[in-house]
């Protein structure tokens, strides 16, 4: 008999331990529950943190969950939790908070205030994806919203295949310091690869249209001193080849020339 009544509060204890208390109506609720068995209200809920700029480090309960925008689920009404979101270049936020029922604690929506001394600023591109550079130093790939001290700045947006835009920037506390750059597509002749292969490529065509253009004239001088009949028309026919021959390269050097400037 004692056994058993030691066996039932050992059960108590335990249940009790695991159980969800409504915040509602204090029922004690069995740790799985979703919704409070006595009253109905719901125990559990998600919760979603979002944070101007986002890409803001998460904590819940001094633990990284995620970058923000991040979404938590399984949370208890009632209980509190600290909630702490960093960035580089912004003030830590930090704030404890209780979700009462009845209140909708689904989203919380957090703007970080830009470290003392600085301002907030948003660039983008068109297209987006260029490397930003602020004072020489790169800060990420656009669009991208950040803090800087006020002052003006050499920028610089980077992108393959596009032209690299350098110009100055003022970032001030009175302005909206927000700014959208059109990046231009690089132009085909500024590309000097093709160019120099092309300008290679003629200079070999020519020289070797020049020799085949030299043994040609051998052939030829050949054929007009050769008396014999017999050989007379094998030469005519290959100082005519030949001729052929160096015309074409000669040709297909001026083509490549030409074309050397069009790239
Ligand atoms: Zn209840």
């Amino acid at each position: 008999m004692q056994k058993c009544i030691f066996i039932i509060t050992i059960f108590l204890v335990t249940a009790s331990l695991f159980a969800i208390k409504c915040p509602n109506c204090n029922h004690e609720n069995p740790d799985d529950s979703d919704f409070c068995t006595e009253c109905g209200a719901r125990l559990r809920f998600t919760l979603e943190v979002r944070s101007n700029p986002s890409g803001a480090s998460f904590y819940l309960d001094n633990i990284f969950r995620g970058t923000t925008p991040f979404s938590i689920d399984n949370l208890m009404y009632g209980k509190s939790f600290v909630i702490r979101l960093e960035k580089n270049g912004f003030e830590t936020y930090k704030t404890t908070w209780t979700a009462k029922i009845g209140i909708s604690p689904d989203v919380q929506e957090i703007t970080l205030k830009p470290a003392s001394g600085t301002v907030v600023y948003e660039i983008g591109s068109e297209p987006t994806g260029a490397t930003l550079y602020i004072a020489r130093i790169k800060i990420g790939d656009t669009p991208l919203q950040g803090t800087h001290s006020p002052g003006t700045f050499e920028m610089k947006l980077e992108k393959k295949g596009y032209d690299t835009l350098k110009q100055d920037i003022t970032l001030s506390s009175d302005a909206s310091n927000k700014f959208n750059f059109n990046l231009e597509r690089t132009m085909k002749k500024d590309n000097p690869k093709s160019r120099r292969i092309l300008r290679y490529a003629s200079v070999g065509f020519g020289a070797l249209g020049i020799g085949s253009y030299i043994i040609t004239m051998n052939k030829y001088n050949e054929y007009k001193d050769n008396r014999d009949p017999d050989k007379m028309d094998d030469l005519y026919d290959k100082a005519n080849t030949f001729e052929g021959i160096s015309l074409g390269l000669l040709g297909a050097g001026a083509v490549c020339l030409g074309l050397s400037f069009a790239f």
